[in-house]
């Protein structure tokens, strides 16, 4: 196993699957700057991945949705720890919310951090990655940007954005030796989820989901680790990667 990959910035990174992410990339011989809102969220994320693996990690407050924020952050985070070659863009958030009740100012809000953070913190770390030789990029999209699932017009469009952001960045970056790539998640059982998941919503889950269960956050790791590792994926870019118990194979007839 290669011992000092460099850095990967991990947004999100302190709660559900980004949080999961970082503890299987220390364990990979990454080290990690986690990116979120709050200090005391960050610092708590921090102790579950210096128990794993001590001293490889940072973190930094920034808000993907703005901008000079994400370039104030991201502005020394090599100084003294390592070069950026992966990034992986987990913050984000979801709402569940009829259409006719979906306001034009939520659909811009969860268009500006799903999407549009996702594009701007890309944007940095790429700069630094352009410097480095190339790198990974990760962008977690969802298979609510691949499907029509119901209610989730902001959410689903915000996701659908973030997969032909990362087509059109993997073709853009290719020569830079930058590869990027998207996973889309099915149901995981994350503080996000928890909030945004009904019981009822839960019961049309089961009935999609092929696994027929939400999956734990660790589950998601593997992807991730493969996608921002040269060694298996160099000839990856790209790619959709679907973690989602079979949701978007499922012909959809009842079982
Ligand atoms: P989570 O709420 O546990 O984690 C999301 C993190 O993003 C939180 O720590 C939050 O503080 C942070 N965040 C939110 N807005 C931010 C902002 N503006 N700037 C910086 N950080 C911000 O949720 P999760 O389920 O781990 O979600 C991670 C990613 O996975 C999201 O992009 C989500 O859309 C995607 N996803 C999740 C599921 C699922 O079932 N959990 C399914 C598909 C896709």
């Amino acid at each position: 196993m290669n011992s000092d990959r460099g850095v990967v910035i991990i947004t999100g990174g302190a709660s559900g699957i980004g949080l999961a992410i970082a503890r299987a990339a220390v364990g990979e011989g990454w080290k990690v700057l986690l990116a979120d809102l709050t200090q005391p969220a960050l610092d708590a994320a921090k102790a579950q991945v210096d128990a794993i693996k001590p001293g490889a990690t940072r973190t930094v407050v920034m808000d993907v949705a703005n901008e000079d924020a994400v370039i104030a952050g991201l502005k020394d985070c090599e100084n003294g720890f390592g070069p950026v070659r992966g990034l992986v863009n987990s913050a984000g958030i979801g709402r569940q919310v009829p259409f006719f009740e979906t306001s034009v100012k939520l659909f811009r809000e969860i268009l500006d951090i799903n999407l549009v953070g996702t594009f701007a913190v890309a944007k940095e770390a790429a700069r630094m990655m352009k410097a480095h030789g190339g790198g990974a990029i990760v962008n977690v999209a969802s298979v609510s940007g691949i499907r029509g699932n119901i209610e989730r017009s902001a959410y689903g469009a915000s996701k659908g954005g973030v997969i032909t952001l990362t087509q059109v960045m993997a073709a853009e970056l290719a020569p830079l030796k930058i590869r990027v790539n998207a996973i889309a998640p099915g149901p995981f059982e994350t503080p996000m989820v928890q909030e945004m998941h009904t019981t009822e919503t839960r019961e049309a889950w089961m009935q999609v989901v092929p696994q027929r269960r939400y999956a734990e956050p660790a589950e998601v790791a593997g992807a991730a680790m493969f996608l921002l590792d040269d060694s298996k994926s160099s000839f990856v870019t790209g790619h959709v990667l679907n973690v989602d118990g079979g949701f978007a194979a499922h012909g959809l007839l009842p079982k």
